[in-house]
């Protein structure tokens, strides 16, 4: 098997984790299989008592998903991959495993939907404090990373994800590294919107990175899968004695076609990201668009800081058009767009985040996130830049103003 300092980037992507069976097959082999046999009692006995590592069960381990795991570590520059079942499963492992009562998160308030239910709803029940802060005022970080309880005890654990879901909000993961490691917490990042080529949180001082591997991992609309990376320490200590016991576990199957999604995924993530970046440039002048979101725009916020922390602006970009009916009429012209709350995809897809994805959060949450009724996210994906410019262009045509005074 490869190391990560031996070759390229591209390499590892491609044969990072390959361990051929006795077959001598070119492509990655699929173990479809829950258990494993031992040639006697004894052996089975060192298994489970550790003195011979080995495959025991697959919902510890499975060489089709080690093969997955190490081709993402490698990318990832981790010392340790866990694969899981789905992103959520990631998420919710991440934390599960390092926190408990008493405990306190900080997160930065613009979430993923189920990311925001896990920190404001699931955690909470089981004693679990946390709070939500805005994640790109580095005042608030400052704030509540430094804040103690009564016991004198600051943090255990900072989620944040950069850029956001769907308001593409960025967070300063080096700065707020620095902050969370001086008060003795860790810092997890959802690395989905980047994905593992554009951005490198371990680099900026992140200590866990989670990833939706549904999304550009797969980046194909096949299936569900996670992962979380880190130290092997982190794992030994807090990761492994829960997922060993709560079942967490990808399919090996799964595992297969992420792997073969890991092989490409330079090649699409760079075509989308180009794509989406020459969209948002001819949508920002086009009068029926009120305004674009993109990291990669001068416009952003936070371009700045997107330049200096992705390698480039990423597949997604987000249009506001004013109101729910504009963005709904806009929807339902679209043709080669399809909707779906997807993202990653290679099929380009658009969704509307208010009645969707971020519908749970309430009004009073998604006007704090700068989620409004107008506006849409696009996931851009592999088609010609072109016909796709010319479907937005077609569809910003089809939306008649719900205001009477305008001209149509
Ligand atoms: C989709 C997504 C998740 C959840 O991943 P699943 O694979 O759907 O469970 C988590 N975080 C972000 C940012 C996502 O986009």
């Amino acid at each position: 098997m490869i190391e990560p300092s031996e070759f390229h980037e591209a390499t590892a992507l491609v044969r990072g984790g390959l361990e051929r069976s006795q077959f001598d097959e070119t492509s990655e082999a699929l173990y479809l299989t829950s258990g494993y046999v031992y040639p006697t009692a004894a052996e089975a006995e060192a298994a489970f008592s550790g003195e011979k590592s080995r495959y025991i069960y697959s919902r510890y381990g499975n060489p089709t998903v080690s093969a997955f795991e190490e081709r993402l570590r490698l990318l990832e520059g981790a010392e340790m991959c866990m694969a899981t079942g789905s992103g959520m499963a990631a998420v919710f492992a991440s934390l599960a495993s390092l926190v408990g009562a008493g405990d306190r998160v900080i997160g930065s308030r613009a979430l993923f939907g189920s990311c925001h239910v896990i920190l404001t709803e699931i955690l909470p029940r089981f004693g679990v404090d946390t709070e939500l802060i805005d994640g790109t005022s580095l005042d608030d970080w400052e704030r509540a990373i430094t804040k103690k309880d009564e016991s004198g005890k600051g943090p255990k654990a900072i989620f944040v994800e950069t850029p956001s879901n769907p308001g593409l909000q960025i967070i300063d993961l080096a700065a707020v590294a620095d902050m969370a490691h001086a008060a003795g917490a860790m810092v997890i990042v959802d690395n989905v919107f980047a994905s593992p080529v554009l951005q490198r949180p371990l680099e900026l001082g992140a200590d866990v990175v989670v990833y939706s591997a549904t999304k550009h991992i797969d980046g194909q609309g096949r299936t569900l899968g996670g992962a979380v990376l880190g130290t092997k320490e982190y794992k030994e200590e807090y990761l492994m004695p829960f997922t060993r016991h709560t079942g967490p576990s990808l399919s090996p199957f799964n595992a297969w076609v992420l792997l073969k999604g890991l092989e490409t995924l330079r090649l699409r993530v760079d075509a989308s990201s180009r794509a989406a970046h020459d969209l948002a440039n001819r949508l920002e002048p086009h009068p029926l668009v009120e305004s674009v979101g993109y990291p990669g725009l001068a416009s952003h916020p936070q371009f700045d800081l997107a330049k200096r922390q992705m390698q480039s602006g990423g597949t997604i970009v987000t249009i506001d058009l004013g109101g729910k009916s504009e963005a709904f009429q806009f929807m339902d012209a679209l043709s080669l767009f399809d909707i779906s709350n997807n993202v990653g995809d290679s099929k380009s897809l658009v969704t509307h985040p208010a009645t969707t994805t971020h519908r749970r959060i309430g009004a009073e949450g998604r006007a704090l996130v700068g989620i409004g009724e107008g506006l849409v996210r696009l996931s851009v994906g592999l088609e010609d830049v072109n016909d796709l410019y010319q479907d937005l262009d077609r569809a910003l045509g089809a939306i008649r103003s719900s205001n009477p005074n305008q001209l149509p």
